[in-house]
């Protein structure tokens, strides 16, 4: 039986990893991203892994009406009529200090995190529940404790945790699990844009002494969304080499 996984974000970083790891462990594999390089990054994960059903897709999870043309197009597409795995990882970072954030700012990431959260996981929520199977992994961050510059995103990661404690309660009545991984400081093109100065900083902290990679953060995700993980459910899983902020 193959089991079909939505990963939203999957043009760039962490969620491309996911999308080829899954992709090279037979999984049929549905990447959504706002960036329509999406399409092309499909492609290449198709031919890498042979899998044929890897598709790539447009989808903004800010907006309610593209997340649910984006589910009736897999299904169609794929000919399916649920979806088995869900990968909440669309992000962005708009990092000020509190006193200088606009709202703009801050309207942009609580959207992505937690209104993108909401929009995909209630289009895929009901099929998982009819098939009495499912795996929704949310994508959280270190900065969910709090972190300077980051009131924004802080807020909406440490939204994004009571959104998964919630779900697990709710949902694992219906065989489905919902857990939070906390990623600390990952070498993707999201960080590429933190300042040396900082990056330092994050560094010293970090016992491992160095920074993640895109790929350590998907086998934790392979592994969450797989049977053998059938009985975690709630948990908070730290991919993060340590790091205390
Ligand atoms: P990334 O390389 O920037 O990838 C994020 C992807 O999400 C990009 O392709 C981005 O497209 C896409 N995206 C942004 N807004 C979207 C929207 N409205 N709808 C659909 N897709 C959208 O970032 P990453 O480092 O892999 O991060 C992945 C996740 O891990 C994020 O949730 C991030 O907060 C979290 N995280 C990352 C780190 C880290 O150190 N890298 C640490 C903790 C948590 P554009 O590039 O066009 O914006």
């Amino acid at each position: 039986m193959v089991r079909y996984a939505i990963i939203t974000g999957a043009a760039s970083g962490i969620g491309l990893a996911t999308s080829r790891k899954l992709a090279s462990l037979g999984y049929g594999v549905i990447m959504g991203d706002i960036s329509d390089v999406v399409k092309e990054k499909a492609k290449s994960i198709k031919e890498e892994t042979n899998n044929e059903r890897v598709i790539g897709l447009h989808v903004d999870v800010t907006d309610w009406n593209s997340c649910k043309e984006f589910y009736n197009e897999v299904l169609s597409i794929l000919g399916i009529d649920h979806v088995d795995v869900l990968v909440n990882n669309a992000g962005i970072i708009r990092d000020s200090l509190f006193i200088k954030m606009t709202p703009e700012q801050w309207d942009q990431v609580i959207k992505v995190h937690l209104y993108g959260a909401f929009n995909m996981t209630k289009q895929v929520v009901d099929g998982m529940i009819k098939n009495q199977w499912g795996r929704i992994i949310n994508m959280s961050s270190a900065s969910w404790k709090g972190n300077i510059g980051q009131a924004n995103y802080s807020a909406a990661k440490a939204g994004l945790i009571g959104f998964t404690l919630t779900l697990s309660r709710e949902l694992g009545k219906y065989n489905i699990t919902v857990n939070a991984i906390v990623p600390g400081f990952i070498d993707t093109p999201m960080t590429a844009s933190v300042p040396d100065k900082i990056k330092k900083l994050i560094m010293d902290r970090i016992p491992m002494g160095r920074m993640g990679r895109p790929e350590e953060v998907a086998n934790t995700i392979a592994f969450l969304a797989s049977e053998e993980a059938s009985y975690i459910n709630g948990a908070i899983i730290e991919v993060t080499g340590g790091l205390v902020l």
